[in-house]
Parts: structure tokens; C-alpha cells; sequence
């Protein structure tokens, strides 16, 4: 078995230093790392091998479960009562949000904006309602004022609330730190290397690889496509300062520049949350030759950038692509309408 492609020494300390983090467990780890031979095929790619983190357990799963596994722990810590979350109608965090209170025996409150995917109630949001958050339903411009005000409100009840996007955020990339030693694992038992791990992600699940990839000295790196719209050179500027957060947190002596992220915004176009054409196609392709779900607004179109760098020639037949599935399946449902085409 080849294993020396990263350093085992880095990766041996990194392991000590991410024992020390208390965790709550509300993921079921480690993930699968499927092959996908017949997607290879249909897409005349390198060879695909998809980190399964859709399938981290708690309602459906997806990477909010395993960023929680680290990010929740202060809140118990803490004696915290409430999680609270505001997103978009279809907010996978939201579901995961409302997933982890139950299972915790917390309070869950989720705000979502009335918007075109609040009604009727499907996907995600249904299952909000399913799991006992409170639901409250905001013109979408009052959002950020209205969770404040929930988390003002529960407080001068003498709740203590933990709201799962700001509190804690670091930990959210530290938990995809764990994840590479995991993949590390994964890979070494197949006796391959990758040239590159593709990602959706905005923050923090890009910066945790990025940083993980890094502190080991693996040979490459990650590809984060962007589920937002937005210039790359602003992106990657932004995650600098989380980069660094990151390694602080764990002791790591890396700075970052933006150089280190690799970010493409375009397959996130026309919008957020809109269903593309060749985000389509790559839900379908991967459901009809793999049996795998994709979603909407992130996966998919993370596929399909991916597919289309593979179309624009980036990859040999004999290279190896990991792309990391992060989850947001039950979004589907609210998209039956573009997806049933
Ligand atoms: C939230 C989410 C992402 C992005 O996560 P980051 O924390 O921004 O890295 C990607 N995919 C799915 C399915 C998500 O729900």
C-alpha cells in the first residue's frame, strides 16, 4: 500500500489535537466513500469517488449533521436550551437545526421567509414543522431582524438560546478538518490518490478541507463551487480570515493566502436556490447511473461544475476526482414542479 503521499506524522498530531474537541454525537461517522463507475462513464471522466456525508444520519442527513457533531458542543456545554436558525425556506440547516433540538431535547425556533419555496409546505420546511421547531414565517427583508428578535425574546424568557449558524462557526470547519483525515483513511485503503476534492460549499465546509488538505501536506486540493452567486476573487479573499481562524483553533501553524482556495461562483447562476439546466442534468445523471440524490441548489450544481471541468479537458481518465455530497436530498420535493420536466 502507497502511504506516502501526505504526511502520516502531520496527520498523527492533527488526530491528537481534534481528540481534545468535545463532540455531540449527531452524526453517524465515518462516511462512505463510493465509487462511481458508471457516473465515470456517463460524464467520460477520471475516475469518481463520492464521500457520502449526505448519509451522516439526523433527518436526511447532509454536512450540517457532521459540523454539528463539533459546533453543538458549546451549546450543551453551556446549558443552552433553544437552537435557533433563519435561512431560506428550503434551509437545510433549518432541518438539521430542528433535527439536533429534538434529539438533544432542546427548543428548536427556525425562521423562514415567506418566498415562493415556503408554500406549499414540502421538502425541508415540512419536515421543520415534522421535528417540532416553531416555525416563524417573515417577509423575507425582516429576516435578520426577526431572528434577532427570537433570540432577544427567548432570552428575556430566560431561555438561553444558541443560534447554529454564528455560534460556534469555527467549529463547523474544524469538523471538515476531521473529515480529511477520515477521507485520508478512505483513500490509503484504496490505494489511490486524487487530484482534487470537489465541494458546494460557501465557508466553512471548503475552508475545513482546505485547511485539513493543507496541515497533512496532501498533494491537492480543494474545489469549492459555490451555491451563491458572487465574484470568485471576493470569495476567496473572504475565506483567508477563516483559514487562519481555523488553524489557530487547532494550533496549526499555517497562514493562508487566496491563493490556497479554489472557488468557482458561475454555477450558481442565474441565483440562489434556482434550479439550472445543467444542474438538472447532473441531478439526473447521477440519480440514473449511480442511485444517488442530488439537490437543487447545491449538489447539483456543484456537479455540474464538476462535469464541466471534466468537459473542459482538467482531468485524465486515470486521475481520481473526490467529490464530497453534502447532503439537501429533501429539497427535491419543493422542486417537483422544475425537476418533473
Ligand atoms: C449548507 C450546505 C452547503 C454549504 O455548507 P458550508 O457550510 O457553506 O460549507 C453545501 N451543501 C449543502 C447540501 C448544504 O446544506
Amino acid at each position: 500500500m502507497s502511504t506516502s503521499w501526505y504526511d502520516h506524522d502531520a496527520a498523527a498530531r492533527l488526530r491528537r489535537t481534534l481528540d481534545r474537541f468535545p463532540r455531540v454525537p449527531v452524526a453517524y461517522l465515518p462516511t462512505p466513500l463510493d465509487d462511481c463507475p458508471r457516473l465515470s462513464d456517463a460524464v467520460g471522466g477520471p475516475r469518481l469517488l463520492m464521500k457520502r456525508d449526505d448519509l451522516t444520519g439526523l433527518a436526511f442527513g447532509g454536512n450540517k449533521a457532521r459540523q454539528f457533531t463539533f459546533s453543538l458542543a458549546p451549546a450543551v456545554r453551556d446549558g443552552c436550551d433553544v437552537l435557533v436558525h433563519g435561512a431560506a425556506a428550503q434551509s437545510n440547516q433549518s432541518r438539521q437545526t430542528a433535527a439536533a433540538a429534538a434529539k438533544l431535547g432542546m427548543k428548536a425556533v427556525v425562521i423562514i421567509p415567506r418566498e415562493p419555496r415556503s408554500y406549499p409546505v414540502q421538502g425541508n420546511l415540512l419536515l421543520d414543522h415534522l421535528l417540532g421547531a416553531e416555525v416563524r414565517y417573515v417577509f423575507p427583508e425582516m429576516a435578520r431582524e426577526a431572528k434577532q428578535q427570537a433570540i432577544d425574546e427567548l432570552k428575556a424568557q430566560g431561555h438561553k438560546p444558541y443560534e447554529t449558524s454564528s455560534d460556534g462557526a469555527i467549529l463547523r470547519a474544524v469538523a471538515y478538518v476531521e473529515c480529511v483525515l477520515e477521507l485520508c483513511d478512505q483513500l490509503d485503503r484504496l490505494d489511490v490518490i486524487p487530484s482534487a476534492v470537489y465541494v458546494c460549499s460557501g465557508v466553512h465546509t471548503v475552508v475545513g478541507l482546505t485547511v485539513g488538505l493543507r496541515a497533512i501536506g496532501a498533494p491537492f486540493r480543494t474545489v469549492a463551487i459555490s451555491p451563491y452567486v458572487g465574484q470568485d476573487e471576493e470569495v476567496r479573499e473572504r475565506l483567508v480570515p477563516v483559514g487562519s481562524e481555523c488553524a489557530a483553533t487547532l494550533d496549526l501553524d499555517l497562514t493562508f493566502s487566496p491563493d490556497d482556495f479554489e472557488v468557482y461562483c458561475e454555477y450558481a447562476k442565474p441565483d440562489y436556490g434556482v434550479l439550472t439546466k445543467t444542474g438538472l442534468e447532473a441531478i439526473r445523471v447521477v440519480a440514473r447511473t449511480e442511485g444517488i440524490l442530488l439537490d437543487p441548489s447545491y449538489t447539483g450544481k456543484a456537479m455540474s461544475g464538476l462535469i464541466d471541468h471534466i468537459q473542459k479537458g482538467r482531468f485524465r481518465k486515470d486521475e481520481t476526482v473526490v467529490f464530497v455530497h453534502t447532503g439537501g436530498s429533501p429539497a427535491l420535493f419543493a422542486y417537483s414542479a422544475e425537476l418533473f420536466q
